[in-house]
């Protein structure tokens, strides 16, 4: 069988239907050992006994449960675990791929080391943890002692809620910085969302599997969307009988992509018009009369025009949909047919359990804000919120927080100075961080107010719109710090190096897949024992803190990461519920919704941790539904049509300046109630379209690592090459749009926008809107091996973030560009 990317999927979507148990599974890998043998450092496997080491993978957002097997020491292959809940057998590419990170010296930092060559060079000479450790802690020390710990930053690319992202951000606030800084992903958007509607800060959680029409919003269910292996597992559970398949599935994406072409339906909107496509559905919605209208009588708030205490009138979401988003206007915004538009709201309405998703592509950057409070009106319209199929409101997990740290008189100084991405100021009072804003403020400061930045999990330069900038802003920062394992371009411009274990190599938790629908604490373990001189950075964090001593060792009292994990997962047993094993003769996805009592399957805290270790799970299947009396913590305690949150901020912002200031500020051009309410906008740019005609959206795909994590090189085999042919990637681009520049398919062309320029070849595909230049997230490597440096070239380089109203997150779609030939 020929090893490319239609088999991929394939594999991964039977993978998970549970034909692994047919041959296909195993002639793939034969295929990568064969094709792998001409690599130099392909595993040698030593003789020895068999044995199987189950954990789960935290290569991506996903979670899902993997079984490593080893000859004698060495971990040989890696399956999905049938034994764990949210992926059934099931794993994606990467996952399979991960041994190849882990073995691949040419990739890895063996040991820490300090720079020798100039930034970005990647030469670097070994020295010890020692050494390593008191040069970072006695520059800590000195920026502490000179009254600057604001000068110190972390950039943190950790799945939220995790342990090491707490302890991560708790090393930055004890010696004394404000400026801890996310990598943005889908759920930074999903979080805001949800507080400024329902009141509760996330986790995202929708119910697909029980859900009968699943519209979503350009979300890749199979380009790995959310938890992937979870979703490509529910995907195969729609198709696994055609003759009784129950579930639609419609896809509005610009793009062809492997889900809009496998989609029962594919609604090709502008991209960046999907706030307007939700409204303009919910006011067929309305006009027709197919909302749930107990649920929205009763449990939401600003539907209707309703006028405040101080006697002023509000127009209501009902009257702003009806007047601004008719089928005929949104017809005109994203370029679809008002009777398409009226044919999918009444569809999405009549509809038992329909459920609505957002988030582009992989979810692993960021969305839109308003978009993503669009697409909630449409699921409250439906009063599928808290009920079978729909999105569930979900609490956070009972981990215990980490005990208060006391702040010395220099972190409680250093807390005072602002936040230099002004994430949380009036700007952009519901944002936690804003990774393009800390990237500016180094740019345009004659001297860095940045002195040493620690990285951690994150490959900023290369993954994060317009990296480029990021890359100009470390070039001003005096003292950087990786503790990436790999050689990856933001390493490649540090100082100092000190290297973690990969995933294999460490225990490490995961707090809830996103998007999964029921909670669930997942842990790795140790599966094989560290091949190089690395350390966890869990520990790294507190041998440092206690190095530096002061309040900051105090702080960190624990003598090994494994010691603060328990402690969190001590909150878990506390609150008397949750299974530390899954039964597999049904799914917890049915479980959920039969309901029912489970008593929790250990008796006391010790056997629980033992068991979480072993097992590598935590889960509750039990939902309660329908308790919307209670369910929403907003002003109002209502689903919030109009966000009491965003009025209440937006009040006391204007009181300091005048209210156009204030929205412009907030980077909204709206003004009036509809500020408050999710609205539609056009992505603005202070650019000449004359000069840049074109606009570039970029797409990930499953088997293209596109984010911190590397690209195993075996899915570069799987690639089609109309997407990478030797060293040169392609873009996509309709034959329409290519004739009006005269290109034909294969010609090399220089990509331009006002953020720099590429060399990228020309795919001519009927799948890409005209008008729009469509580049894939993941080549473009300026380090790592022969395998990814210099293949293809990376979107990010071009693109020109714009600022997503109120959220100020990046704008990564929708780049204004020229195409010159080459
Ligand atoms: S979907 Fe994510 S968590 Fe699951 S195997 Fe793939 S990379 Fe790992």
């Amino acid at each position: 069988m020929e090893l490319n990317r239609r088999n991929f999927i394939k594999f991964v979507v039977g993978g998970a239907a549970g034909i692994q148990l047919t041959p296909l599974p195993w002639k793939l890998t034969d295929d990568i050992a064969i094709w792998t043998q001409n690599w130099p450092w392909v595993p040698v496997p030593p003789v020895g006994e068999f044995t199987h080491v189950k954990s789960i993978c935290t290569l991506c957002a996903g979670g899902c449960g993997i079984k490593v097997r080893k000859v004698d020491t060495r971990a040989v292959k890696i399956e999905g675990r049938t034994d764990y809940p949210v992926n059934p057998g099931g794993i994606c590419p990467l996952g399979m791929g991960g041994l190849q990170l882990l073995y691949n010296e040419s990739i890895r930092f063996t040991g820490p080391k300090r720079r020798v060559g100039p930034r970005g060079s990647g030469k670097f000479i070994g020295i010890t943890w020692d050494e390593a450790l008191n040069l970072l802690g006695g520059r800590i020390t000195t920026l502490r002692k000179k009254g600057s710990p604001q000068g110190i930053a972390t950039v943190d690319g950790n799945p939220i809620r995790s342990t090491m992202s707490l302890l991560i951000e708790r090393l930055t606030k004890t010696v004394g910085s404000p400026n801890y800084v996310r990598v943005p992903t889908i759920e930074d958007t999903f979080d805001m969302a949800s507080l400024l509607m329902q009141g509760t800060n996330g986790p995202m959680a929708y119910d697909l599997e029980n859900s009968d029409y699943i519209l979503s919003f350009g979300s890749g269910l199979l380009e790995g969307w959310g938890s992937p292996g979870r979703v490509i597992n529910a995907w195969s559970l729609w198709h696994a009988n055609p003759a009784e398949k129950k579930v639609k599935i419609v896809q509005i994406e610009s793009r062809a992509s492997n889900t809009a072409s496998k989609a029962d339906q594919w609604v090709a909107a502008r991209p960046g018009t999907e706030a307007a496509l939700a409204l303009g559905l919910c006011s067929v919605i309305i006009k027709e009369g197919l909302y749930d209208t107990r649920f929205v009588k009763d449990h939401c708030f600003g539907f209707s025009d309703w006028s405040s205490a101080d006697g002023k009138d509000h127009i209501g979401f009902k009257t702003m949909v009806l007047d601004r988003y008719s089928p005929d206007k949104v017809g005109r915004i994203t370029g679809l047919a008002p009777a398409d538009i009226e044919t999918l709201a009444k569809e999405f309405a009549k509809a038992k359990a329909p459920i609505a998703i957002c988030g582009k592509g992989k979810g692993e950057v960021n969305g839109s804000l308003y978009e993503f409070m669009a697409v909630n009106s449409l699921n409250a319209l439906a009063g599928n919120i808290n009920r079978p199929g729909g999105m569930l409101v979900c609490d956070p997990l009972p981990l215990n927080a980490l005990p208060e740290a006391e702040l010395d008189e220099i972190a409680l100084q250093g807390l005072k100075k602002p936040r230099l991405d002004l994430a949380g100021s009036m700007k952009h009072p519901f944002t936690q961080s804003l990774i393009n804003g800390f990237t500016r403020a180094i740019i345009d400061s004659s001297k860095s107010p940045v002195d040493t930045l620690l990285v951690f999990s994150a490959n900023p330069v290369h993954t994060i719109p317009d990296g480029g900038s990021f890359r100009k802003a470390l070039k001003k920062i005096p003292f950087i710090v990786s503790f990436s394992p790999f050689q990856d371009e933001t390493a490649y411009m540090a100082d100092l190096i000190l290297p973690d274990h990969t995933y294999l190599e460490k225990m490490e938790d995961f707090a809830w897949p996103a998007g999964l629908q029921y909670p669930l604490f997942g842990l790795s373990r140790q599966v094989v024992k560290p091949i190089y001189n690395t350390r966890h950075t869990g520990d790294v964090i507190l041998d440092m803190a206690k190095r530096i001593g002061e309040s900051i060792g105090s702080a960190f009292p624990w003598n090994r990461f494994e010691e603060v994990l328990k402690e969190r997962v001590k909150g878990l047993f506390d609150s008397s519920e949750g299974l530390v094993e899954h039964d597999n003769s049904s799914p917890v996805w049915q479980r959920q919704k039969e309901g029912g009592d489970l008593s929790p399957d250990y008796k006391s805290f010790e056997e629980m941790w033992e068991k979480i270790k072993s097992t590598g799970l935590w889960h509750r299947p039990v939902h309660t539904y329908k308790n919307w009396e209670t369910l929403f913590k907003t002003p109002t305690g209502k689903f919030e049509f109009f966000s009491s949150k965003i009025e209440l901020a937006f009040t006391s912002i204007s009181q300091n300046t005048s209210q156009d200031t204030a929205l412009r500020d907030m980077a909204i051009s709206t003004k009036g109630d509809e500020a408050f309410m999710p609205h539609y906008e056009t992505t603005r740019h202070d650019i000449d379209r004359s000069k840049y005609p074109l606009l570039m959206v970029p797409y990930e795909m499953i088997n293209l690592a596109s984010g911190w994590i590397p690209n195993p090189p075996f899915l570069n085999k799987s690639l089609f090459d109309t997407q990478l042919k030797g060293d040169e990637s392609f873009f996509e681009i309709n034959p329409e749009t290519a004739a009006e520049y005269k290109l034909k398919q294969g010609d090399r062309t220089i990509i331009k926008s006002p953020a720099g320029e590429v060399r990228a070849r020309a795919n001519l595909s009927e799948g890409a809107m005209p008008g729009y230049v469509y580049m894939p997230l993941g080549f473009g490597h300026t380090a790592y091996d022969e395998f990814m440096k210099g293949k293809g070239v990376n979107p990010n380089e071009i693109i020109y973030a714009g600022k997503d109203p109120l959220s100020g997150l990046p704008v990564w779609w929708n780049t204004p560009v020229k195409i010159l030939k080459a």
